[in-house]
Formats: C-alpha cells, sequence, structure tokens
C-alpha cells in the first residue's frame, strides 16, 4: 500500500525546511529501505510576509496566509499537514479548520517525545512568541509537562539569535555559547530536559550542547509525520492526554 502524502507548510524559514524535506526521505528510506523516499507536497511561502505579520501581531492576517497555502497543498493530494514552524502552530486551528485533512500539532509530537522519556519539566527554548505566549506552553501543559523558559534578557538573546542569524542560515560559534549558557541556566532551574522549540535551533546546537536531554522539534515532528504516513502511528495519538 502507497504511503501517505506528507503536506509541508514551509518557509519559515526556509533553512529549517530543508532540514524536514531530508529528514523526511532519510526516515522513509531507513524505515522502508531501497530506494524509498517521502511522498511529499510542499508549500514554501516567503518569510518575510510571515515575520511582518507576526511582529505587527497581525496573526490572523497570517494564519490566513497559512490557510490558503493548506487548501493548496490539499487539492495537491497531501494527507496530511504539517506546519514546519513551532511560532505559526499560534493559528494551527485557523489552518486546521481551512481543510479536512489533519494537521499534526508539532507540540503534541514534541511532547510525546518528553513523556516517553520520562520527563515531566522541561525548559523550552523558542521565539519570543513561542516561550512568552499562551498558545504553545498550554499545548505542552495539557501533556502534563511543567515548562521553564529563560529570564527576559536569556529569552531576547535566545529571539534575536534565531532571527538575525538561524532564519539567514549563519551558524556561529559565540551565539552556540550563548545557547548553552541559556541551557546551563535553565537546567540549574530544575529542567530535566530542554525543548528546540523552533525549528531552526537544532542547526545550532544538538545533545553534546546540554546536560540534560534535548528534544529537537523538526526531527521529532517529522519522526511523527513519517510514522503516520507509513501507518505506524495514528495522528488521533498525537492529541492532548
Ligand atoms: N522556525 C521558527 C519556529 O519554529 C521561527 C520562525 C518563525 O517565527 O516563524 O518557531
Amino acid at each position: 500500500m502507497a504511503h501517505q502524502v506528507i503536506g509541508m507548510l514551509g518557509g519559515m524559514s526556509w533553512q529549517s525546511t530543508a532540514k524536514y524535506y531530508q529528514l523526511a526521505n532519510e526516515l522513509v528510506g531507513e524505515r522502508l529501505g531501497g530506494l524509498h523516499s517521502a511522498r511529499l507536497v510542499l508549500a514554501s511561502v516567503d518569510f518575510a510576509e510571515v515575520e511582518e505579520r507576526q511582529r505587527a501581531g497581525r496573526w490572523h492576517e497570517a494564519g490566513e496566509l497559512l490557510a490558503r497555502e493548506a487548501v493548496g497543498l490539499q487539492a495537491a493530494g497531501a494527507e496530511l499537514l504539517l506546519i514546519c514552524a513551532n511560532t505559526m502552530h499560534k493559528v494551527a486551528e485557523q489552518v486546521q479548520q481551512a481543510v479536512d485533512i489533519p494537521l499534526l500539532h508539532l507540540a503534541d509530537a514534541t511532547a510525546m517525545a518528553v513523556r516517553q522519556r520520562g520527563l515531566s519539566t522541561v525548559g523550552l527554548l523558542g521565539t519570543a512568541f513561542t516561550m512568552e505566549q499562551d498558545f504553545y506552553l498550554d499545548r505542552l501543559a495539557a501533556h502534563g509537562l511543567q515548562v521553564l523558559v529563560p529570564e527576559a534578557a536569556d529569552r531576547a538573546e535566545v529571539h534575536r539569535i534565531i532571527f538575525d542569524e538561524l532564519v539567514r542560515g549563519e551558524i556561529r560559534a559565540d551565539s552556540r555559547q550563548i545557547y548553552r549558557e541559556v541551557i546551563g541556566r535553565l537546567t540549574g532551574a530544575g529542567a530535566e530536559g530542554v525543548i528546540l522549540g523552533c525549528t531552526e535551533i537544532e542547526l545550532l546546537i544538538g545533545a553534546a550542547d546540554s546536560p540534560v536531554p534535548v528534544f529537537p522539534t523538526t526531527r521529532l515532528h517529522i519522526e511523527s509525520a513519517v510514522a503516520v504516513a507509513l501507518g505506524t502511528a495514528d495522528v488521533g495519538g498525537f492529541a492532548p492526554r
């Protein structure tokens, strides 16, 4: 039986979407062997148009933009949908309402990985929107997780590095060191693991940069999507407990 077509809403930024595409193909290849690769359709937006709306707080408009793209993905044959960014899950419901195919929520896939590891208190790194607004924290909390965010100055620095460097493809050793120090303060405050809650962060840091397990959201999201597409997991399995 053919595996399902994954619909990716990407371009936010394309640096991490490239990683999604690569991982999707690698994972399907590993699972099915031979020359198998992922069946997918990709809508890649102009990130400037999204970022401008995020900064201005015009979330509904940003949601309309993504909803239009989602409709296009469904028409192109997508059978399940991914928003390839943490921040834009702020409008996940608006996007889901525009289509009939299921949206696989990134925070659900991540929270399930944390729970499977037996952890309940985690630090969260991401954009200021993700670290400070309810949409993401509440979704994690619905899985029974206790979430610690960095203090204000650290949040500002984590956010700045995402927008000034990572989404532009700039990977700097001094910024990696800053992230390591922020992680150190989160673990000092009791974090048993750290969610890399922005899809570009795992381009900068990994397990070796943290004394506690890290949860890379790009990898976890696409691992879940591939499991669903291959029929080894149910999309409903990712709903909050
Ligand atoms: N890729 C990012 C995320 O996962 C940030 C880019 C954005 O603000 O959409 O949140």
